[in-house]
């Protein structure tokens, strides 16, 4: 016995797991024996003879559920040997084992997989464009097409086929092909694969080379809907859901439309051009306001008092953009120079001068940030800082000492 892992030494050899999804993906509960362990990524990882657990492969992520009441965290394929690790989040011991899968996780990837087999054969059908990759995510599900650019409206033609395959209720038929009978087999997509190929027959539809977990029959799909439309790379990403999932978005998407409806007062399917109609005049009305707080500071610059050629003030919580128009402005009268601070979450200052005047207000700005910290920069006539320390009062009077001083600008 192990000390460490509790674990009785097993045989040494890899074994060949026996998968029990591939003719009973309804079987969530079932016996098994704990023959081999393997330690992945410093977690536990055990190989039974025969499982019932899906492991991630084919776009499909794992199933989760217990082994002897131990949490699985994942299940992975070793693919040299074809034996399944089912990582755990404790050791358990070796020999006969119990094992529960999480029957909503599985019933969910089955409806995802089965409804991509649906869509994908709808798009190879009305427009002969094949499905490059599959992927199963935790929210949503995509397929890549092999098609430069799909209309909404063509995606919509594919959802309706593949909600009326949904409606058949047509027969899903897991079957084995030897490699050799494979063509005849009439697969969607040709397949790499070898020996006895398991293929996954949607009655009359479509058939597909596939290891994944699926349903009976295509009514448990329950429905498709796209949400979404991507494109890259002379492909096509199409967003999916299926099943169960449909009905949780469309709750959701609900109670969303609801919450904007209730909002704006319009009925809900009239929000998306009522909201557009909001956003517009919202648009003008900034311009409007900007419009007239340019006004507002021409006619504060016009009035602002200068005092032997300095314009000097400190304002609160005025904003950088603000404070460099006003300065700009009040520096159109000759002769001028503005020293304006601006205390808000930090102290900045916006130094300017008018076109005649000699005076460096960057270099001004050099020495003022030298002094009191902070960072800024400009050009001669306009230039600004942040971050000083110490008071506006103390900021602009060393700024104004400069300038009248004349020293060296
Ligand atoms: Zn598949």
């Amino acid at each position: 016995m192990c000390t460490t892992c509790r674990l009785r030494p097993l045989r040494s050899i890899s074994v060949k797991t026996g998968r029990l999804y591939y003719d009973d993906p309804y079987l969530l509960e079932f016996d098994a024996t704990a023959v081999e362990t393997r330690s992945v990524g410093g977690h536990f990882g055990v190989v039974l003879d025969k499982t019932a657990f899906y492991p991630t492969s084919g776009g499909q992520p794992n199933d989760l559920g217990t082994i002897n009441d131990v949490p699985l965290i994942d299940c992975i394929e070793d693919e040299p040997t074809g034996a399944l690790i089912h990582v755990l989040q404790d050791t358990i011991d070796a020999g006969p084992v119990h094992c529960r899968i999480d029957a909503g996780r599985r019933a969910d990837h089955m409806q995802q997989h089965s409804g991509q087999h649906v869509l994908s054969q709808a798009f190879v059908e009305l427009f002969d464009w094949p499905t490059v990759s599959f992927h199963l995510g935790a929210v949503n599900c995509t397929i890549d097409l092999a098609a430069d650019g799909v209309s909404r409206e063509q995606a919509e033609k594919a959802e309706d086929l593949a909600n009326r395959v949904i409606r058949d209720n047509r027969g899903v038929f897991v079957r084995y092909v030897a490699e050799e009978n494979i063509v005849e087999a009439g697969l969607r997509k040709a397949t790499e694969r070898a020996g006895k190929i398991r293929v996954i027959d949607i009655e009359g539809y479509d058939r597909s080379a596939c290891g994944g977990t699926h349903v009976r029959t295509t009514g448990e799909i329950g429905g498709i809907l796209i949400t979404g439309l991507e494109r890259a790379k002379k492909q096509t990403r199409v967003q999916f859901i299926c099943g169960d999932r449909v009905i949780r978005y469309a709750r959701m998407a609900n109670h969303a439309l609801e919450a904007i409806s209730q909002t704006i007062s319009a009925p809900p399917l009239e929000s998306a051009a009522a909201v557009r109609n909001l956003w517009e005049e919202h648009q003008q009305l900034r311009k409007q306001i900007e419009q007239l707080e340019s006004q507002l500071i021409d006619y504060e610059a016009a009035q602002f008092p200068v005092n032997n050629g300095l314009a000097v003030a400190s304002f609160k919580n005025r904003g950088i953009d603000k404070l460099k128009m006003l300065a700009s402005r009040i520096c159109s009268r000759p002769g001028t120079i503005a020293l304006l601070a601006d205390e808000g979450d930090q102290l900045r200052v916006v130094f300017a001068r008018s076109a005649d005047s000699k005076v460096d207000v960057a270099a001004l700005l050099k020495q003022t940030v030298e002094r009191f910290g902070g960072r800024g920069g400009g050009r001669s006539n306009l230039a600004q800082g942040g971050g000083l320390t110490g008071s506006a009062a103390e900021v602009l009077q060393f700024a104004q000492d400069r300038c009248t001083g004349g020293s060296g600008m």
